[in-house]
């Protein structure tokens, strides 16, 4: 089984953006919805009339796990690494990678803590699209 990411016409401008070190999520040109995942419809006004939007990057933590064991087929070599879903301040939430701090721990993470939008390098991104975030600079 490969980790390579699935490209569908739906999802190919949000794993572009990445590789360009930016986030974007939908947005409803009719109603000015902000959407995460990339649907073909509005989620809020049924439109098809969606575009992309590049965020800042904010937001806050609402959960996550550090992965020790037991990874998901392919992401084997990764071990240990974090995942979390992001609460954006514009709205949406996602799932994202989460950088470890100096020490290379995650111990500065708490839920609800502040986090932002670090992309990691485009060579990354192009074999293993996500978004990463770090623990936000207080
Ligand atoms: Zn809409």
């Amino acid at each position: 089984m490969t980790a390579e990411p699935i490209m569908t016409d739906l999802t190919v401008d949000y794993y572009e953006s990445l590789g360009r070190g930016q986030l974007v999520v939908q947005e409803c040109g009719d109603c000015g919805a902000l959407i995460m995942y990339p649907r073909y419809r509005c989620t809020e006004c049924f439109s098809s009339n969606l575009g992309w939007r590049q965020v800042e990057g904010g937001g806050i933590l609402h959960s996550f796990t550090i992965m020790r064991l037991g990874a998901p087929s392919g992401y084997e070599a990764d071990l240990p690494y974090a995942v979390g879903i992001v609460k954006l301040d514009e709205g949406p939430q996602l799932l994202g990678r989460l950088w470890p701090g100096e020490d290379g721990t995650w111990d500065d993470y708490v839920c609800d803590a502040r986090v932002t939008f670090k992309s990691a390098p485009a060579a990354d991104v192009a074999s293993r699209p996500a978004p990463w975030f770090e623990r936000a600079k207080s």
